[in-house]
């Protein structure tokens, strides 16, 4: 299969088994939270742990490793900054350990500052993490539903950040289907999406897209309430299969996040695969 899939798959157990899991399913795709995504430090991976997930990485078609940073990092809050940066700066050590491609991070909320602030502490960050840590995976900037003052809602946001950022090829962005529908943007029609890529495209964002969090919305558009959904059933519904295809002919990968269960993973991916009209 050449177009790349995956899930977000727990790493209970262990990290490698995050690998069995993937390939259970018969994806080639996988992300991970490299520890308690509720916590902001979690213990380090110990070595053997490493191992044996680049051996099962290495030895199986796996095509794409993701790491997802953990809810708690805030980048763009002023009292929090320091502390996000410590924990943001360890994950990215460990993703670069595990051999990631890329690592997604929220912009953060705007708890405690105004978004020039904000903006101007993450783009230090991602600078930082960038050029000090060896072989660090790509960064990419997630968009989210714009609950509460979360940042990253607008793509703009996202643009000025990765304008700013230094190594430019080490930053990118991830685009949730389903925080981009909350958010506002009508992805969810023909005519609109058309539109929607077309402002992505003028914006210079449309070659900096490297994943896509395909997911449905469990809540209605502009919702600004981020729940996912199984593909297809949500609120952006059949559509889902066009955006889908979209991606994957530009050589997107494409990873879901949708609600966990072996029977529903199994559904979700019979189904992305049945609109992408391609076989396990
Ligand atoms: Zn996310
Ligand atoms: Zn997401």
């Amino acid at each position: 299969m050449k177009v790349k899939i995956g899930f977000h798959f727990s790493i209970s157990g262990g990290i490698d088994r995050a690998v069995d899991r993937c390939l259970d399913l018969g994806c080639n795709s996988l992300q991970i939270f490299t520890g308690n995504p509720r916590s902001l430090f979690s213990e380090g991976l110990k070595e053997k742990e490493v191992e044996l997930f680049r051996d099962k990485i290495g030895s199986n078609d796996i095509k794409l490793v993701v790491v997802h940073t953990n809810y708690l990092i805030n980048l763009a809050s002023k009292s929090r900054f320091r502390i996000s940066f410590e924990a943001f700066y360890e994950e990215c050590v460990k993703a670069s350990k595990i051999g990631a491609n890329y690592i997604v991070l929220h912009p953060g909320s705007l708890v405690d500052t105004e978004r020039e602030e904000a903006i101007i502490n993450i783009v230090y960050a991602i600078n930082k993490v960038t050029s000090e840590i060896e072989n660090c995976p790509t960064i990419l900037l997630e968009n989210t539903s714009g609950s509460g003052r979360q940042l990253g809602a607008r793509f703009e946001d996202i643009v000025t950040i990765i304008d700013a950022v230094i190594l430019k090829e080490k930053v990118g962005v991830c685009l949730d289907t389903a925080h981009a529908f909350q958010a506002g943007y009508s992805i969810h029609e023909k005519r609109s999406f058309l539109e929607f890529i077309e402002d992505f495209n003028s914006q210079g964002l449309l070659n900096k897209i490297r994943l896509v969090h395909l997911n449905d919305s469990k809540t209605p558009f502009a919702s600004r309430v981020d729940r996912h959904w199984h593909l297809g059933v949500g609120y952006i519904g059949e559509f889902l299969g066009e955006i889908a295809r979209f991606f994957a002919s530009m050589d997107v990968p494409l990873v879901m996040e949708t609600p966990w269960g072996l029977d529903e993973d199994r559904k979700n991916l019979a189904t992305l695969l049945d609109w992408l009209g391609v076989k396990l």
